[in-house]
């Protein structure tokens, strides 16, 4: 087997994801790819960043022209502050949240079970 197909598709992908830190989409990883002279075919970034992000290691959001995008994540539980200058996205913590779900319950009684937070500024780099 030739050197350059050693790494398998996955690694390939999630090192450019790694190095990236902020959403891109299946053809933004394929043209990474293809500058990096890695013979991936576009249906196989599809499937394996949908993997990805079925395991945990990435996750998605569909950005404003409609298209789903994909971040690498680590797999404990954290939220999305995304920098509306380059797009860096930094992985930030819950804890405040806890307060806000008791908060929910004592005040109006409902059962938090669920959430979904995104963040939007500029980042250590943009301000
Ligand atoms: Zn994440
Ligand atoms: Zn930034
Ligand atoms: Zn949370």
């Amino acid at each position: 087997m030739c050197a350059e197909y050693a790494t398998r598709p996955r690694e390939q992908i999630a090192q450019i994801l790694r190095s990236e830190r902020r959403y891109l989409s299946a053809a933004e990883v394929f043209q990474a790819l293809q500058r990096a002279r890695a013979r991936v075919s576009l249906s196989t970034v599809y499937r394996t960043l949908d993997r990805l992000r079925a395991k945990g290691e990435a996750s998605s959001r569909i950005d404003e022209q409609g298209e789903a995008t994909y971040v690498i994540c680590t797999t404990s539980h954290h939220h999305h502050a995304i920098c509306r200058v380059c797009g860096h996205v930094e992985e930030v913590a819950c804890d405040p949240m806890e307060r806000f779900t008791e908060a929910l319950k004592a005040y109006h009684g409902f059962e938090l079970d669920a959430h979904a937070m995104e963040f939007f500024g500029r980042c250590a780099r943009c301000r």
